[in-house]
Order: C-alpha cells, then sequence, then structure tokens
C-alpha cells in the first residue's frame, strides 16, 4: 500500500516536471505542442499555434475533432504500435485546421517513461506540412501528365520512319523518337540530355546543326536542308531535314524541334528523272526541226503542225518542270567538279608521273608532264585517241590490268618495269614502279583509274651495285680458297660455307651444327678456341688463332688460320669471319724447326768438349806469362758460353714447340739466384756495371735453372743494347702476392711499335743501331713462355735513346 502510494506520488511529481517542460518548450518551438495520457485516451493540453484549435483542457474525443475522418484509422494503428513497444510515434496524416479546412500534418510524439519504464506520458509536436503536401501533389500531377504527354509523342512518333526530335537551346537533345534511337542504337536514357557529338555525329555534322540551331535562334525562321553520309549497313544516304522554332510565353526561342526525311529514294528517281528529261529535250528538238520543215513545205499539214506544237510546249513544259527539279542537284554536282579540279591540280603538279583514265575506251582525263614523258607520248595525241589506241604497243600487257582494276576496285602494283625512252634526244632505259588506282564513285562503284608511275632506276641501280659488290667479294672469297662462316648471336646458329666444311673434313651438303665444328678442332686448342669464341660473344674481341682440325670423315689433319670478329647488321648481332687452310706454311716451319732443334743437337756434343777444353786451358794459362794466349782463351772462353746460351735457346724452342719443355719447381731464394747470376756475369762482362740496388731475401716455388736463364738473358740484353760503360741496376721487390724483377739499362730504347711485338718469336728490332749486334730474336721469346708457364707477367717500360726497363713477375 505504502509502495503504491509512494509510486502515484513519484509519477504525479514526474507529471507535474514533464508539465514545466512542456511549457518551456511551448515558449521555445514554434510548432503545435500537445500532450497524452498514457494511452492515448485522454489529449492533455494542445498549443495548436493558430494551425490547430487549442485544447487548454484534457479532451477524449481528440481524435474526432483534429483528424480528418479517412486518416483516424491510420493513426490509431501508429499509436498502438508506439505504444507497444514504447518508441516515437511518426506520421503524417491529414488534420482538420483552426479555420474547419484540411490541412496536412507531420505528428511525433515521445513517450515518458518512470523509473520503472512504464509510459506516464506521451509529448508531441506537430508541424503544418500542409503546403509541402499541396506542391508535391502538383508535382505528381505534372509529372503524370509529361509521362502521359511523352507516351502520347511515342504513340505517334514511333509509327513513322522519319527521324524526329528536339534540341535545346544548349543543342542538347531533349527529345528523340523511337526511329532516331534505332538508327544510333542507344536507348532513350542515354541519348536523351546529350549533344550531337555525344550521340555519335561527325563533328562536321556535329558543328553544322549548331550553326543552324544558333542561326534559327537567331531569325525565329525554321530552316530546311540536306545531308547525306554513310549510313551503317545501307551505304550512302541522303537525308532531307526541317529545323522548326519552338517558342515560349515571352515569343523566345526555347527549344529546335527537327525531323529527318530519308529521301535516298526520291534522289535515285530524281536522276532517273534528270536522264530521261534529256532525251525527251533530244526528241523535242528533232521534232521542233521537222516541224518546221513541214510547215514551210505542206500548209495542209498545219493543223499536224498545231497538234504537235502543243505537244512541243507540254514536253517543254515537262523540260521545264524537270529542269527545275535538277537545280538543286547542280549544286551537288558543283562541289563534285570542285572535288574532281583539285585532283586534277594534284595530278598537274606531283612530283610523279601521274594519269586518270576513264570511261570506255578509257581516255585519258588528266595527265602531266612527267608520265607523259615516261611514256614517250603527247598530250596531243591522248586527248584525240582513245589510250589503248595511242598505247597499243603495251595494250596486250595492260589492258587486262586496267580491266580488272575497273571489275574488281582493287589497286594493282607493277614493280620495276623497263621503259626505254627518249631524253635530250638519247635513248635510256629507265626503270618504272606503276601503281594502278581505281576512283569510287558515291555508289562505291570504281569509275576511273589514276596511274602513278614513279621512276625507281636510281633506287634499283643502287641496290644492284650493292648486289654485284656483296656477289664479287663472295667470288674474291671463294678464289681465295677462304671458308666463310657466321653464327647468330640470338640463336648461335651456325652458318657454315662448303669451302669451311672442307677443311673441317666435313661434305658440302653435311648439316654442320657449330660443336660438330669445335669438336674437328685438335683436342689439344679445342678449349681455347672455344674461349676464345666466348670472348667475342661477350665482350667483342676479335677472334685469330692458328689451330689445327682433323677432317670428320677423312680424318687428316690441317692446319687453319680463323678470324672473326663480331658484327652488327639489320638489328643483330653476328660473329662472322674467314678461315684459311695454312697447313702449307705450318708445314714448312715445322719441318725447319725440326732442321734447327736437329742441327742444335748435333752442335751441343762438340760443343760441350770444346767447353771442357777451354776451361782447362784457361785455368792453365791463367798465370801464364804469354798474356795474349791468356786473353785469346779468355775470349774464347766468353764465346763458347755465348755458343753455347743460343744453341740451347734453340733447342730449348723446339722443345718448347712439341710441348717437350717442363718446369720443375723447387724452393729457393731469389737473392741467392740474383747475386750468384751478376757474380757469374763479372768474370766475363767487364764493359759495364752491373749493380744489384736491392732484393728481398724470398723464397719462391719456381724452376731455378729457367728463371736463372730469364734473368741471364734480361742482364745479357742489356749489356748488347747498351754503351760501354753504362750501368744496369737489378733489383727485386716483392708484395703479398708476388715478386718483382726488373732489369734496366741506358741504352737505345725500344720504341713502342716494336715494344709490342718484341716477346714474338725470332723478332728483332730492324736499325742500325741493332743491324750489327748478333741475335736470333728467341731470348726474350723463351723468357715470357717460361714466365707465362709459372703463371707470371712479362713487360717493359721503355724511351728511345734513354733506356730500358724489363719486368718480370712471379705469383708466391
Ligand atoms: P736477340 O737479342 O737475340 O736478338 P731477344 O729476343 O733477346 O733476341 O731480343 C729481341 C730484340 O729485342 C732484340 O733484337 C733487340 O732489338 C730488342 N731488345 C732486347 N732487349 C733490349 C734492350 N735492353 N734494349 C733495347 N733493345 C732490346
Amino acid at each position: 500500500m505504502n509502495n503504491q502510494l509512494n509510486t502515484s506520488t513519484k509519477n504525479e511529481h514526474t507529471i507535474a516536471a514533464s508539465e514545466e517542460r512542456f511549457r518551456a518548450l511551448v515558449t521555445a518551438t514554434s510548432e503545435v505542442v500537445y500532450s497524452m495520457s498514457p494511452d492515448w485516451s485522454v489529449m492533455r493540453q494542445l498549443d495548436g499555434r493558430g494551425f490547430l484549435p487549442d485544447a487548454t483542457a484534457p479532451i477524449g474525443d481528440w481524435l474526432l475533432k483534429y483528424i480528418h475522418p479517412e486518416d483516424q484509422k491510420k493513426v490509431k494503428a501508429a499509436i498502438d504500435e508506439a505504444i507497444s513497444e514504447k518508441k516515437i510515434f511518426q506520421l503524417e496524416h491529414r488534420v482538420l485546421q483552426a479555420d474547419g479546412s484540411l490541412g496536412w500534418t507531420l505528428s511525433r510524439a515521445l513517450p515518458i517513461l518512470n523509473n520503472e519504464g512504464e509510459i506516464i506520458e506521451w509529448f508531441g509536436t506537430a508541424s503544418d506540412i500542409t503546403e509541402k503536401k499541396r506542391t508535391e501533389a502538383a508535382l505528381n500531377e505534372a509529372k503524370e501528365q509529361s509521362e502521359q504527354q511523352k507516351r502520347l509523342y511515342e504513340t505517334i512518333t514511333s509509327s513513322t520512319p522519319d527521324l524526329i526530335y528536339v534540341f535545346d537551346m544548349n543543342y542538347r537533345f531533349t527529345y528523340a523518337n523511337k526511329a532516331l534511337l534505332n538508327m544510333w542504337g542507344k536507348t532513350w536514357d542515354n541519348a536523351i540530355g546529350r549533344n550531337l557529338l555525344e550521340n555519335g555525329y561527325e563533328p562536321w555534322h556535329a558543328e553544322m546543326h549548331e550553326r543552324e540551331i544558333d542561326q534559327i535562334k537567331a531569325t525565329k525562321q525554321p530552316i530546311r536542308g540536306e545531308v547525306s553520309f554513310p549510313h551503317a549497313t545501307l551505304g550512302t544516304r541522303f537525308y532531307d531535314y526541317i529545323f522548326t522554332p519552338v517558342f515560349n510565353e515571352r515569343g523566345e526561342v526555347e527549344a529546335i524541334a527537327g525531323t529527318t526525311r530519308d529521301i535516298t529514294e526520291r534522289k535515285e528517281w530524281e536522276q532517273k528523272l534528270e536522264s530521261s528529261s534529256k532525251e525527251l529535250q533530244s526528241i523535242n528538238e528533232e521534232m521542233a526541226s521537222s516541224n518546221e520543215e513541214l510547215a514551210s513545205t505542206n500548209e495542209e499539214l498545219a493543223a499536224t503542225n498545231e497538234e504537235l506544237t502543243a505537244t512541243n510546249e507540254e514536253l517543254l513544259r515537262m523540260q521545264h518542270e524537270l529542269k527545275y527539279q535538277t537545280a538543286e542537284k547542280q549544286v551537288a554536282i558543283d562541289r563534285l567538279n570542285a572535288n574532281e579540279q583539285n585532283i586534277r591540280n594534284m595530278v598537274r603538279q606531283a612530283p610523279v608521273g601521274m594519269c586518270i583514265v576513264e570511261g570506255d575506251p578509257l581516255y585519258v582525263v588528266e595527265v602531266n608532264d612527267i608520265f607523259l614523258e615516261l611514256i614517250g607520248k603527247t598530250r596531243e595525241e591522248l586527248k584525240q585517241r582513245s589510250y589503248w589506241e595511242v598505247n597499243a604497243e603495251v595494250e596486250e600487257y595492260y589492258k587486262p590490268i586496267t580491266d580488272s582494276v575497273l571489275a574488281t576496285g582493287l589497286t594493282y602494283h607493277a614493280k620495276e618495269h623497263e621503259i626505254t625512252l627518249l631524253r635530250n634526244g638519247l635513248s635510256e632505259v629507265v626503270l618504272v614502279d606503276f601503281v594502278y588506282e581505281p576512283m569510287i564513285d558515291f555508289r562505291g562503284k570504281p569509275y576511273a583509274i589514276m596511274i602513278v608511275a614513279i621512276d625507281t632506276t636510281d633506287k634499283v641501280l643502287a641496290r644492284r651495285k650493292v648486289e654485284q659488290a656483296e656477289e664479287s667479294l663472295r667470288m674474291a672469297v671463294d678464289a681465295a680458297g677462304l671458308g666463310t662462316y657466321y653464327i647468330n648471336a640470338a640463336d648461335r646458329i651456325f652458318h657454315a660455307s662448303p669451302r669451311l666444311k672442307e677443311f673441317f673434313g666435313f661434305k658440302p651438303d653435311d648439316e654442320v651444327p657449330y660443336e660438330a665444328a669445335i669438336n674437328q678442332i685438335h683436342p689439344d686448342f679445342r678449349q681455347q678456341a672455344a674461349d676464345l669464341v666466348e670472348a667475342s660473344f661477350t665482350r667483342g674481341e676479335r677472334f685469330d688463332m692458328e689451330y689445327p682440325v682433323i677432317g670428320y670423315h677423312d680424318g687428316s689433319i690441317r692446319w687453319v688460320r680463323g678470324i672473326g670478329t663480331m658484327q652488327h647488321y639489320d638489328g643483330k648481332d653476328f660473329f662472322t669471319g674467314v678461315l684459311h687452310d695454312i697447313t702449307e706454311s705450318k708445314q714448312d716451319e715445322m719441318r725447319k724447326n725440326d732442321f734447327i732443334a736437329m742441327v742444335s743437337h748435333e752442335l751441343k756434343t762438340p760443343l760441350t768438349s770444346l767447353n771442357a777444353i777451354i776451361q782447362v786451358a784457361n785455368a792453365k794459362t791463367k798465370n801464364s806469362e804469354d798474356q795474349f794466349l791468356a786473353s785469346a782463351m779468355k775470349k774464347a772462353n766468353v764465346q763458347v758460353k755465348r755458343m753455347s746460351t743460343m744453341i740451347n735457346g734453340f733447342l730449348n724452342i723446339s722443345r718448347l714447340e712439341s710441348g717437350k719443355i717442363m718446369i720443375e719447381k723447387s724452393h729457393f731464394n731469389i737473392e741467392e739466384l740474383v747475386r750468384e747470376i751478376i757474380d757469374e756475369l763479372e768474370v766475363t762482362v767487364t764493359s759495364h756495371c752491373v749493380n744489384l740496388i736491392e732484393c728481398a731475401p724470398t723464397v719462391i716455388h719456381a724452376d731455378r735453372d729457367k728463371i736463372n736463364s730469364v734473368i741471364s738473358n734480361l742482364i745479357s740484353n742489356a749489356v748488347k743494347y747498351s754503351p760501354k760503360d753504362t750501368t744496369i741496376r737489378v733489383s727485386c721487390t716483392d708484395n703479398e702476392n708476388e715478386i718483382i724483377v726488373s732489369v734496366s739499362d741506358e741504352g737505345i730504347g725500344i720504341e713502342p711499335t716494336d715494344a709490342a711485338k718484341i716477346f714474338d718469336r725470332y723478332y728483332r728490332v730492324e736499325s742500325n743501331d741493332t743491324r750489327h749486334i748478333s741475335g736470333f730474336g728467341i731470348g726474350l721469346y723463351l723468357s715470357a713462355e717460361i714466365i707465362e708457364r709459372h703463371g707470371g707477367k712479362i713487360w717493359l717500360e721503355s724511351e728511345p735513346l734513354k733506356g730500358s726497363t724489363f719486368y718480370f713477375s712471379l705469383p708466391l
């Protein structure tokens, strides 16, 4: 009980508070404000704001008083839903206004809940939307009307094949009928509101209509015109169109209505009429003249004559009518004529021979001087007689061509046609390219041919010259017995000439892939050759190598020298070159080497005993009184030493070449070796001062005897090629990776051109300074070979007349 009491007092408090809020709301808003009991049975208060009648005391029949009878049910349903879900009530409905008339309102009410969540009151506002509703209704009605109108138009315009459309003043389509939409292949939605260009009109066409729309706007007069353009499937069509202004209430043009009719058929008709008109005219003329004759000779025929005159008049009238009809056509013809005039001008001024022929038989319509010169005819001849009458000598060959161009409409090309013509009184053969180009009329039919003749003599001759040059080069290569090849860089396909195949022991028509050719190279040379080819491909290096090949079919050995370079031709890279047979000269060389080796070997034995004898004699005469004998023996010793060095050199060369030279490595101290050599030399060399500048006592792993001969050779060269009493400096330095030995002199020096070849076999510098100095050019060759086989390098620095320094390095 107590509890119930408590709740109701609380509710009362809440209501009192909400009444406060109600009042505050009423003053704050301009809208109708109302409050309702929890179940909406009683309207507690309503401030109508002049829109609805006020309710100052609670009323129970508010529904009848305020709500339009037809909407009462709807309002009740919305209330029931809001109450059951305790959510906002919101509804647009009709009301009875304060002045008794019918109005519209948007009513919204909010449930006020107590702490237990029960509704204790509803607060609502209602705004006057009567005006808005009226406008909406009017708008809908207008819309409906316009839809109806459109449907009506649609029904009318869709039944005609004519194109019907309306533009606004911004050249946009605001209406297009079915036929037009179909022609465009568009729907209403993607065509309406777009302009001419956007609807696929050609720019010239769109511009033309836009100008006309401007004109109509300015003059307020309709425009009628004719236009032709190609239709997607029907070919070129002619159209007749009328643009009419549409005025607004103020008499201004607010739109342009247009209709367009396809008049292609009519046009064709007109053409037919025109030709019959001509026929009629000539008949008419004939009749007129016979009429006159008859009149003068036979009075009796006057009646007939009169009749004829009447007919004549009738004909004249028809003719007049037809003339009138053809006047329109004349404009189009004029335009065509202007076009033709342009083509004629072009033909006359073209820098190549040009001629237009037309008709049956063909007659020349236009021709330029270049063409006349090429066919050797005059303009006069071509005017008087048909083309084939004038060019009878070539009719048999060319007439089928012109016939076919006219029949098929396909262009014909004739290349490098030989023509003999007279130029400055001399007959001359020129090569001409002909093009027969059909000229097509508006129906797509060929009606004439434009013949273009281009003198290509210079071009063709230049090409033939290149071909001839290539041919003679090929013949020269063949005559020299050279094999040729090229390898395409992209696919590595190997192309070999028959001669090259022969070198490798293949038959001329054997397929020879690159690998097969490489396989025929002697195994000792194969890897090196393959590596060098690869170097050409990757680094563009020149290939130049002598190597023996073993014949594929015959197994016989041939020596060849192959030279090749990378070439860039026609956008592609090729490795290409020649091969020549050097078997003969190789054999000569080998025979020579064998001979030298044999002789050297034979000389070695007597020389060894000679050396021993001289050593003994030398020792014996050392302290002898006989000064001459002592010095003679000493000199003999020096000469025998030189001779054995020389012979050893020859022997070494032949050993080297037959691969018999062996590097026998041991560990030794380079400083000790250098000192030993210098000490030994001091005995024989008195002319020069040999100084050891510096030498690191480094232990190296090498062939001691051979390194000895390299250093000895460098020092004895320094002695040989520098003036008496100069100094020779020897030094060796080392770093982490290698040891470098150098021998420096103050001698005649070496020119750069010689320096490049100085390590070649048998190479000697030919000059006045060196001529009297004996030697064979094998010392440096052997030295270089020895150093190379140790994995080292040998080089020199030299200044002519100042001196040279030779260096070699050995890896540590
Ligand atoms: P050779 O001395 O027996 O002719 P080498 O192979 O030792 O043969 O030398 C080749 C050539 O190099 C010599 O003929 C000479 O012209 C030149 N040459 C070698 N050493 C020197 C040097 N120190 N100064 C100038 N020219 C030299």
